[in-house]
């Protein structure tokens, strides 16, 4: 008999690992496969950054600075925050987690919308805590409900905005109405994961929303718009510097690298370029949504560097299809896929695989 594990982690399902592109590829006897899987940019670093990780490379003997305070001081003066606002971690999700261990235990409430970002449900059960989903409403946030949803359990609140997988945003009067409906005891999390890619001026920033409410964060990445996903390095705003302090005693020791570090910062100074880059990624987002309504299959408005095609049952065929043709989508069993937004000719693959399916389908 094995080692009894924590019944509320014994329930959870075993890691899956997507399909790599390379697998497909080969699979199917093509030169490469396109993965639009996870809302990765599909640029590779840039130079000036990749120069900051080679010379970081040679002092990795050391172990990185456990407080990052180098990136925290180049946050606080972005952002123009106090240090004690700001909390660095191994990536938004890592945020998350402690940010779950920090506020929330057994017998305490988690309320997010759902469908919203995977990792929630994972992490709160990961604290012991409960899960209070909320159904989305037409593809978005349904902020009445959310509101109605707070018990005096409650403990955290997680906003993603824009939302992944559906890449819709609540504007600001039904973002402030909702932040308004929750207590000052509750602290709520907005997840910012996608804010570079927000072109719709209604959408507020979320560090508006937390001036003179000291019970709400923001998290950000450099995952997504910077393209630093495989470094691992996210981090938290905060109006009350408590809120920084408590996640900052769940960090594991160490766990923002000193290439992550130094790739942060780096990237930090070539805002410009990143700034660049999302507007290229905005363009095609908008070219690959009128695409999609033409061929009769609008995905809701999206904000962020993907689409979400509300399939409902037919999600996984669809996806399967797509595989097929060699371009790699995320499938949500019963619900809708989710399509990052890559290089034109990549979504180029993508609209032609819809088109087909279209097709296929009479
Ligand atoms: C991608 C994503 C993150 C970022 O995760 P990292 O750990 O920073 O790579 C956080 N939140 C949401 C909603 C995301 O989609």
């Amino acid at each position: 008999m094995s080692v009894p594990v924590r019944p509320a982690i014994a329930e959870l399902a075993a890691y899956k690992p997507g399909r790599s592109a390379a697998d497909l590829a080969r699979e199917l006897g093509l030169p490469e496969a396109i993965k639009l899987a996870s809302n990765e940019i599909a640029y590779p670093p840039l130079p000036s950054v990749v120069a900051a990780i080679a010379e970081a490379a040679c002092v990795v003997n050391r172990y990185p600075d456990n407080a990052s305070v180098a990136l925290t001081a180049a946050l606080a003066e972005r952002f123009e925050l106090p240090v004690e606002s700001i909390a660095v971690g191994c990536g938004s999700v890592s945020l998350c987690q402690q940010l779950l261990q920090s506020y929330s235990g057994p017998g305490d409430e988690v309320v997010c919308a759902w469908r919203s970002f995977e990792a929630y449900p994972l992490l709160v059960a990961v604290a012991g805590a409960t899960l209070v989903p909320v159904p989305l409403r037409e593809q978005t946030h349904d902020p009445e409900a959310m509101a109605a949803a707070i018990t005096d359990a409650t403990r955290v609140v997680f906003i993603c905005n824009p939302n992944n997988p559906t890449g819709t945003a609540l504007g600001t009067v039904a973002m402030q109405r909702l932040l308004d409906a929750i207590g000052t005891d509750t602290l709520v999390v907005i997840d910012e994961a996608y804010r570079e890619f927000v072109t719709d001026p209604d959408v507020p920033d979320g560090r508006e929303l937390m001036r003179g409410r000291p019970n709400v964060c923001v998290l950000r990445t450099f995952s997504k718009a910077y393209g630093l996903a495989g470094l691992r390095v996210g981090y938290l705003l905060s109006q009350d510097p408590a809120i920084a302090t408590a996640v900052r005693k769940t960090y594991v020791p160490f766990s923002v690298s000193t290439l992550a570090q130094v790739a942060a910062l780096a990237s930090l100074s070539a805002e410009q370029e990143m700034r660049e880059r999302c507007a290229a990624v905005v363009s095609e987002r908008e070219r690959v949504s009128a695409a999609l309504a033409d061929l009769g299959d609008p995905a809701p408005v999206s904000q962020a560097n993907f689409v979400w095609l509300p399939l409902g049952e037919d999600a996984l065929g669809f996806a399967s299809f797509c595989e097929a043709r060699g371009v790699i989508v995320r499938p949500f069993a019963g619900d809708g896929a989710r399509v990052t937004i890559g290089q034109p000719q990549e979504n180029d693959a993508f609209i032609s695989a819809v088109a087909a399916w279209e097709a296929s389908r009479g």
